[in-house]
């Protein structure tokens, strides 16, 4: 008996150690054996530690097995330890964060439930079972229905080959940090055939409910259509879809956006979770393996970064002429992190050189960050009135037959959500139920603009 407690402590200590902790993404990748990137990640941390680790506890188990017997009044006092520490925790559990509850709503969780995650959450003992717990709801909704689909699709290229369309989605970029967008420290090279849109926002300040609705048709500002997704207009088009994603596919803030990115027809992803997650340069051997690989069907390649999410000093690793200041480090690192997500493009752009495709490239953040005073200095705008700079994203497109231009900017007036129109423009997807005004590449003056965003709490705010 107590051999088995010293095994299970042992696996804990371990999981803590190198995954940090049983997390919902770590039960994820064990459930899931196409999860093979994730896979490789595991076993490239651990294979030797792991050997040893489990050698180490197996000897002090059989140790403690042979010599060591436990008395009842140590399992009483070991129960009233239990007991205590949960009585407090629960008294604590009152005071969740509400963008934390929300999420858990999402799912189905009710404050029933959310206060049964807490409590097994905090002893360690019983964490296992939480995550456990998260995860079965979120694979729960992960096989919900998405809604209603899209009609009467009509794809003329649908018989060609030689295109390929690349959507890189940034995470908590900044716009205001960028040089083109006039920003005083070099986080840009200067590159020529970009063409830089000004005036665009995010439909919301976090990633679950900004994503989401980036991605599908928008009936307002609240009210999204899941099941007109732009993947799914891609899919039914005729196109080859490529989901590639650095962040994690089963995370409480990471289910709305992987539910629709596993409608892609191949779908990658390199990363457990936000603690775990290398820089996005992980992404481009994979990136270039696609684009080398010959196709059938002219291709959308959706890449999801980490780009700049917190800690940005753990969003790149080597970097050419990096942001050194006087300032905090992590300031510096902020910007290091803009100038990596910058250089990533170019690196992609570079594959996409390389092959003999007529390529598009379109860079956007899911959302910006609020600014404040103390580390980490940027932070997701989860209460009370969005700063603007929460909402106010870069958005640049890469075109091949643009290569050489000069790079210019163009002021647009945009919100993101009208993205599905962009998209099916951009590509030449003629679709029943998309206003072909709301696209960004079509005349400002026949688009009506909406600086109305979803707060974290799904509230309606108008920004600007
Ligand atoms: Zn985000």
């Amino acid at each position: 008996m107590s051999a088995l407690l010293f095994l299970y402590v042992g696996l804990l200590v371990f999981a803590k150690l190198y995954y940090g902790g049983f997390t919902v993404g770590v039960i994820g990748a064990l459930y899931e054996s196409n999860y093979q990137e994730s896979i490789e990640f595991i076993s490239s941390l651990g294979a030797v530690s792991l050997t040893f680790f489990f050698f180490f506890v197996l000897v002090f188990a059989v140790y403690t097995a042979s010599f060591v017997v436990i008395r009842k009044k140590h399992y009483v006092v070991m129960l009233l330890i239990f007991l205590v520490s949960n009585v407090y925790v629960a008294h604590f559990a009152k005071n969740i964060n509400s963008d934390l509850k929300y999420t858990f709503s999402e799912y189905g969780l009710e404050g029933n439930d959310l206060m049964i995650i807490r409590l097994l959450d905090t002893n360690p003992f019983s964490q296992p079972l939480s995550s456990l717990y998260v995860f079965y709801n979120i694979l729960n909704y992960h096989n919900s229905n998405n809604g209603e689909g899209w009609n009467r699709i009509n794809y003329a290229n649908a018989s060609n080959n030689n295109e390929i369309y690349v959507v890189v989605i940034g995470e908590s970029a900044l716009k205001s940090h960028f040089s083109i967008y006039g920003y005083k420290l070099p986080t840009m090279k200067d590159v020529s055939g970009l063409t830089v849109y000004d005036g665009v926002i995010a439909p919301s300040v976090v990633t679950r409910l900004s994503v989401p609705r980036m991605l599908s048709k928008n009936e307002s500002s609240a009210i999204y259509q899941p099941g007109k997704n732009i993947i799914a207009l891609a899919n039914q088009a005729g196109l080859e879809t490529y989901w590639l994603s650095n962040q994690a596919k089963y995370g409480i803030f990471d289910t709305q956006v992987s539910k629709l990115a596993s409608e892609a027809n191949h779908v990658i992803y390199t990363s457990l979770d936000y603690l775990s997650s290398r820089p996005d340069s992980v992404l481009l051997p994979i990136f270039e393996r696609i684009v080398s690989k010959p196709s059938e069907k002219n291709r959308v390649v959706f890449i999801n970064t980490m780009g700049s999410h917190s800690d940005f000093c753990s969003r790149f690793d080597s970097i050419t002429k990096p942001i050194e200041t006087n300032r905090p480090k992590q300031l510096d690192c902020y910007d290091n992190s803009i100038k990596a997500s910058f250089d990533f493009l170019l690196e992609l752009r570079f594959i996409l050189d390389q092959s003999n495709l007529a390529y598009q490239m379109i860079y956007f953040s899911d959302h910006g960050l609020r600014s404040i005073d103390a580390p980490p200095y940027y932070i997701h705008d989860t209460s009370g009135r969005i700063s603007n700079s929460s909402v106010e994203i870069p958005f640049f497109l890469f075109d091949s037959e643009k290569r050489n231009n000069m790079t210019k900017i163009i002021q647009r007036p945009y919100n993101m959500r009208d993205f599905s129109a962009t998209f099916a423009d951009w590509t030449n997807i003629e679709v029943d139920g998309l206003n072909m005004d709301n696209s960004i590449f079509r005349d400002e003056n026949n688009y009506l603009m909406s600086y109305e965003v979803i707060d974290a709490n799904l509230r309606i705010q108008t920004v600007n």
